[in-house]
C-alpha cells in the first residue's frame, strides 16, 4: 500500500502485469505505470491504486436544488464533496479546473479527509445528504463507498450527480447505499458524446434504466447547448426515452448554457429563453409529469404543479423554495406529487 493511494475495488489483471480497469465503461486497459482515461488511477507493479482517495479538492454545503435535485429532500441542503478527475472530457465543462487537473497539469490535490469527517459535518450542520458531485463521482468510487456506507448508517442520504457512463459493476456495488441520483443525458447523439465528451451514449442509457430497476431515485439533467444539443428532434428523443423507461414522474431539466464559463465553448452563445421553454414544451407533451427549466431565475417553469389539478406545490425562485404540499401530496387535490421526503 502507497500513502495516499487506495487499491481499487473494481479491476482485473492481466497478464505481463497489465490490468483492466472495471470502475467505468471505458474499461481501460492500463500497462504498468500508466493511467487510465480519467488520469487518476495507476498501475503500479500490476495493481490498479485510485491516486484521489480521500482527497476532497471541493467542499460545500449547497441547496440540494442547485444539484439540481427537485423532488428529493427538497428545501434542505446538501453537504457536497469531491475530488480531481473526470472520465469525460465535455467541452462545455464548468469545473473544468478540477475535472481535468490531473490531465491538463499531472496534479491531484486535496485535503486528506477521512470519510467519518464528512459525515460529521453532515450531522453537526443538521444536513440530511451528503451529495457525490462537481466532478465525476465514478472516478472516486473507493472514497465514495466507505463515505456512503458511514453516511447510510447514520441516517443520512446519498446522492450522486454524475455522467452515468460508471460499469455495470460499480452500479452493483453503490445502489444498496445510492438514495437519488441526478444524471446527465447530454444528447441522444452518440457522435455528440464521441466529439464533445469523449464518451458514449449507450452505457449511459443502460445506466439509467438499471439504476431505476435497483430502486434510486432518478433526476436528468439536459444543458441545451445551442447549435450542439438543442435541435427539437434531440430533445423529443430524449424525453420520449425518459417517459418509456424511466417513467412520466421522472423529473427533466433543461438548462441553460452560459459559453463564458465552459472550457472550451465560449464562442457560443447562451441558451435563449425560448430554446428553454421549447425544451419544456417538448417534455411536457412527451407525457413527463415535471420538466423544470434551470440557470434561469424567475420562469413559472421552475415550479412544480400538480399533474391532476395543476395547483402550485412548490413554488421556487432559484434556491429560494416554498412548499405547499401536504407530505408530499398536492394540497388542492391529494395527488401524490413523487416527492422523496425521508
Ligand atoms: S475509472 Fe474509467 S477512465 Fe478511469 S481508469 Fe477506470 S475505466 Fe479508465
Amino acid at each position: 500500500m502507497f500513502k495516499g493511494m487506495k487499491e481499487c475495488f473494481l479491476y482485473k489483471r492481466l497478464a505481463n502485469k497489465k490490468v483492466q480497469c472495471q470502475t467505468c465503461s471505458h474499461y481501460c486497459a492500463i500497462s504498468p505505470n500508466k493511467r487510465g482515461i480519467c488520469g487518476v488511477r495507476e498501475n503500479i507493479d500490476g495493481r490498479l491504486y485510485a491516486l484521489n482517495y480521500k482527497k476532497v479538492a471541493a467542499i460545500n454545503i449547497d441547496p440540494i436544488e442547485k444539484k439540481p435535485f427537485f423532488h428529493f429532500l427538497p428545501g434542505t441542503y446538501s453537504l457536497s464533496i469531491a475530488t480531481v478527475g473526470c472520465n469525460f472530457k465535455c467541452w462545455n465543462c464548468q469545473n473544468f479546473d478540477i475535472s481535468q487537473m490531473p490531465q491538463t497539469s499531472d496534479r491531484i490535490i486535496g485535503e486528506e479527509t477521512a470519510p467519518e469527517q464528512i459525515v460529521k459535518i453532515a450531522q453537526r450542520n443538521k444536513i440530511p445528504s451528503v451529495s457525490y458531485t462537481y466532478t465525476e463521482p465514478t472516478i472516486f468510487l473507493e472514497y465514495a463507498m466507505e463515505v456512503m456506507k458511514i453516511a447510510k448508517k447514520n441516517k443520512i442520504k446519498n446522492a450522486w450527480i454524475s455522467n452515468g457512463f460508471m460499469s455495470k459493476e460499480t452500479i452493483n456495488l453503490i445502489s444498496p447505499y445510492l438514495d437519488a441520483a441526478n444524471i446527465d443525458l447530454k444528447s441522444f447523439s452518440e457522435q455528440f458524446y464521441q466529439k464533445y465528451c469523449g464518451g458514449h451514449l449507450k452505457p449511459v442509457l443502460n445506466n439509467l434504466i438499471k439504476l431505476k430497476r435497483k430502486g434510486v431515485w432518478i433526476e436528468i439533467t439536459t444543458l441545451v447547448i445551442p447549435t450542439l444539443s438543442d435541435s427539437s428532434k434531440n430533445l423529443q428523443k430524449i424525453a420520449t426515452f425518459i417517459k418509456k423507461e424511466l417513467g412520466p414522474e421522472t423529473p427533466w431539466h433543461v438548462t441553460q448554457f452560459c459559453g463564458k464559463i465552459s472550457w472550451k465553448l465560449q464562442d457560443i452563445e447562451d441558451t435563449p429563453i425560448e430554446k428553454l421553454k421549447e425544451a419544456y414544451t417538448i417534455g411536457k407533451e412527451a407525457g413527463l409529469k415535471y420538466v423544470y427549466t434551470g440557470n434561469v431565475r424567475g420562469l413559472p417553469t421552475e415550479d412544480t404543479f400538480c399533474p391532476k389539478c395543476r395547483a402550485l406545490v412548490i413554488d421556487r425562485t432559484g434556491y429560494i423554495v416554498h412548499r405547499h404540499d401536504k407530505n408530499g401530496k398536492c394540497p388542492k387535490c391529494g395527488q401524490d406529487i413523487n416527492l422523496i421526503l425521508k
